[in-house]
C-alpha cells in the first residue's frame, strides 16, 4: 500500500530516513542500522537524494537492496534541481520498474558557486509533483517537505503556507517536516495550513541529538532554532557523546510524547544511519502510539 494511502486510513506512520553511504563500509553499516530499526515495524524508511544528482547510483543502490532484500515500504527522495525533465522520468521509471511506489519530491538546495541546470529542469519542488503527476499518475504517493520555521529562502510564513499550498495543490498526499526542537512551530505551521485549506497530514521530522556540533551546523543552514534551554544543557558535554546522547533522548522522548498526546498522524525520524537514539526514544515513547496489528 502507498503512504498515501496508510495516512489517509488514519493509521498512525513511524518512519527512519537514511542517506546513502559513500563506501561499502558504510553501506554494511547502513544495513545493520536498518536490520536494527526493522523490529519496530517501520511503515516506511526513506533514502535521501543528493540535489546535483550526486547520489543518484548510490540512492538507487541502497533503495533497490532496501527494497529486494526486506519486506520495508521505501521511500525515495528525489530532487529536481539539477535534472532535465527527460532525466527525471528516466529516473522515476527506474523506481517504477523496481515496484517502488513512494517518492518525496524536492527541490534541493542550489549548489555553491555557478550553476548552470538544464533548459527545462524544474526549479521549484512543486513542478516536481506536477510532472511525476502528469506522467506518472497516480502510480505514486508523493510527499513534499515542509518547515515549520519557514524556509531559510522564505521571507515569512505567509510565503511559505503560499508555496507549501502549491505543492499540496500539485498533487502531494502527504509531508514530512524539516527538524525542530520547538513544537511550538509545529502547531502553529499546521493551524496556518489548516486556515489556508491544506489538508494532508503533515508528518514531523525529529532529530535524536547525538553530536550537538553537528546538529548544530545542520540547524543553522535549514534555520531550525534550538532553544537556549537545550543549548545550555548540551554545551557543557560537546566532548562527551554519552551524556549528549542520554540529554538528546530525554529531549526527544519528551518532544515526541507531547507531539503524540497532540495526535500527531506519524513521526518521522533522521536516523544520520544510526540505530541507538532512535531505538532508545522509540523504547520510550512506545506506549504513546496507537500502532495496528
Ligand atoms: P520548494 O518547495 O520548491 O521551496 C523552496 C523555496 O522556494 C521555499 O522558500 C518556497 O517558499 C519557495 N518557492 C516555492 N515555489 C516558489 C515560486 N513559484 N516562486 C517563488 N518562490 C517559491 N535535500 C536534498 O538535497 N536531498 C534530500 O534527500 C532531501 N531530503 C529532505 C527531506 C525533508 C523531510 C526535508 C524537510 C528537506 C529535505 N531536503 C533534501 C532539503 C531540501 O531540498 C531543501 O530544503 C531545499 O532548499 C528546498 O526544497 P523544497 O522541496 O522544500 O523546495
Amino acid at each position: 500500500m502507498r503512504i498515501g494511502d496508510i495516512l489517509r486510513q488514519g493509521t498512525f506512520s513511524l518512519s527512519f530516513e537514511f542517506f546513502p553511504p559513500k563506501t561499502p563500509e558504510g553501506e554494511e553499516e547502513l544495513f545493520q542500522t536498518i536490520k536494527n530499526l526493522q523490529e519496530l515495524k517501520p511503515t516506511f524508511v526513506s533514502v535521501t537524494y543528493g540535489a546535483g544528482g550526486s547520489t543518484r547510483d548510490r540512492t538507487k543502490r541502497v533503495v533497490k537492496r532496501i527494497h529486494q532484500q526486506t519486506d520495508i515500504r521505501t521511500m525515495v527522495h528525489l530532487t529536481c534541481i539539477a535534472h532535465s525533465k527527460e532525466e527525471i522520468t528516466q529516473i522515476v521509471e527506474e523506481y517504477k520498474s523496481i515496484g517502488i511506489r513512494n517518492i518525496l519530491a524536492l527541490r534541493g538546495d542550489r549548489p555553491a558557486g555557478s550553476f548552470n541546470p538544464p533548459e527545462d529542469a524544474c526549479t521549484y519542488a512543486y513542478q516536481l509533483v506536477s510532472l511525476i503527476r502528469e506522467r506518472f499518475g497516480d502510480w505514486f504517493s508523493i510527499g513534499v517537505a515542509s518547515y515549520p520555521e519557514g524556509h531559510p529562502e522564505s521571507p515569512n510564513m505567509e510565503w511559505e503556507i503560499k508555496y507549501f499550498k502549491k505543492k499540496v495543490d500539485a498533487g502531494a498526499d502527504f509531508s514530512i517536516t524539516q527538524m525542530f526542537f520547538d513544537n511550538r512551530y509545529y502547531y502553529q505551521f499546521v493551524e496556518l495550513c489548516q486556515k489556508a485549506g491544506i489538508n494532508i497530514p503533515i508528518i514531523p521530522g525529529i532529530m535524536p541529538i547525538t553530536n550537538f556540533a553537528q546538529v548544530r551546523k545542520f540547524a543553522s543552514m535549514c534555520g531550525a532554532d534550538i532553544p537556549q534551554h537545550l543549548v545550555e544543557k548540551l554545551e557543557p558535554y560537546v566532548d562527551n557523546p554519552e551524556e549528549t546522547l542520554k540529554i538528546g533522548v530525554e529531549f526527544a522522548t519528551r518532544q515526541c510524547i507531547e507531539l503524540l498526546e497532540r495526535g500527531v498522524p506519524g513521526l518521522h525520524f533522521y536516523t544520520l544511519n544510526r540505530s541507538k537514539a532512535t531505538l532508545l526514544v522509540y523504547d520510550n515513547i512506545k506506549s504513546y502510539i496507537r500502532r495496528e496489528g
